[in-house]
């Protein structure tokens, strides 16, 4: 029996040089190490051998299997490998290809201005405040000093909100400008400690809608930012000094400003702020239409009764505040002449940017 384990584990050893697939090695696990391999037909005699020589026998068998499956084992492992190789040839990368370019989005011109202008007041130390698109009567219009009927209200034909239930004289409409979040603010932080509210500065932009005739120049929607400074000792000085350092910062070191008398409900005294033309440095060119300025906003100190009904107490506190067109900063600064652009959606417009 020792001469024909001997013989089996050659054998076995020889076959496996032939073995060139996994297909094959898997006959030849059969054939040596399969149920009904001479090798395992030895274990079965194994019982009926003499007593003295089953451990002998015993013994030499097992060492052929572990080493028939050891080899078993490498050779699968070998056979792996190189199925693998033969895969990583055949299937081999191209690199040599381009890749393909992802498309890749960008923001909106309005919103770019919306970052830089916000950008620029924070450097100043102005905080965000956010305020709701959909606003009541009271809030748009009679807290910041447009009563019923007043003739300002016709400069801001609105979209009123329907609501099941008759709101009487407080309808709800879409905001018309940003300014009914001065009220919400002042009334946040006069909450904070209703005996000496704490000082404000705030910026707050956002969405505006007003009923107009859609043209080149008027659009239902806008982009505006509005400021509000309120505290103790806040001056016309510092509203004239903030908002001239702003367009200085905004289109240059060299820009000058002028203030020009106006009149708005919520502020007095009120002013149109103008830049000097940063394309024609105020020599007149077609984009300031040759006056050499370019107007920016509206501002003004904050009206008694606004700070009254914010909560701020006029005999203490004074404030300033101003507001600009997001658009109209954009459409200066790339000297696009028609704001329907803005919310048309065309990307030859919007790529642009
Ligand atoms: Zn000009």
């Amino acid at each position: 029996m020792h001469a024909q384990l001997d013989q089996i584990e050659a054998s076995a050893l020889a076959a496996l040089q032939n073995v060139s697939d996994e297909a094959s090695l898997e006959s030849w696990r059969v054939a040596y190490l399969g149920r009904s391999s001479p090798l395992m037909g030895i274990f079965d005699q194994l019982g009926s051998l003499p007593k003295e020589e089953r451990p002998q026998i015993g013994r030499r068998a097992n060492e052929v299997k572990r080493l028939l499956e050891a080899t078993l084992a490498a050779r699968a492992e070998e056979l792996s490998q190189a199925a693998l190789m033969r895969t990583l040839q055949a299937e081999r990368l191209d690199i040599t290809l381009p890749g393909r370019t992802l498309a890749r989005g960008r923001l909106h011109p309005a919103t770019l201005t919306l970052r830089q202008i916000s950008h620029i007041f924070a450097e100043m130390g102005f905080q965000v405040y956010r305020s709701r698109e959909v606003e009541t009567d009271e809030y748009n219009f009679q807290m910041l000093n447009f009563p019923p009927n007043h003739p300002a209200r016709e400069m801001q034909d609105s979209y009123y909100v329907k609501t099941s239930a008759d709101r009487g004289d407080n309808p709800l409409l879409l905001r018309t400008h940003t300014s009914p979040g001065q009220i919400h603010a002042m009334r946040e932080y006069a909450a904070m400690d209703p005996d000496d509210p704490p000082p404000i500065r705030i910026i707050l932009p956002g969405m505006c809608y007003r009923y107009e005739q859609v043209s080149a120049r008027y659009e239902i929607q806008f982009n505006q930012v509005e400021g509000l400074v309120v505290g103790y000792h806040i001056t016309f000085g510092d509203l004239k000094g903030t908002l001239a350092d702003f367009a200085r910062r905004l289109w240059g070191p060299q820009t000058r400003t002028r203030f020009r008398a106006a009149h708005f409900p919520f502020t007095e005294p009120s002013a149109e702020v103008d830049c000097e033309c940063f394309l024609c440095g105020g020599e007149g060119c077609p984009v300031c239409k040759y006056t050499g300025w370019l107007e920016i906003m509206g501002c003004g100190m904050v009206h008694p009764t606004v700070l009254t009904n914010g909560g701020y107490d006029p005999q203490r506190y004074t404030g300033y505040a101003f507001g600009m067109g997001a658009e109209r900063i954009t459409m200066l600064r790339h000297r696009i002449e028609d704001i329907r652009y803005f919310w048309g959606n065309d990307l030859r417009f919007l790529e642009q940017f």
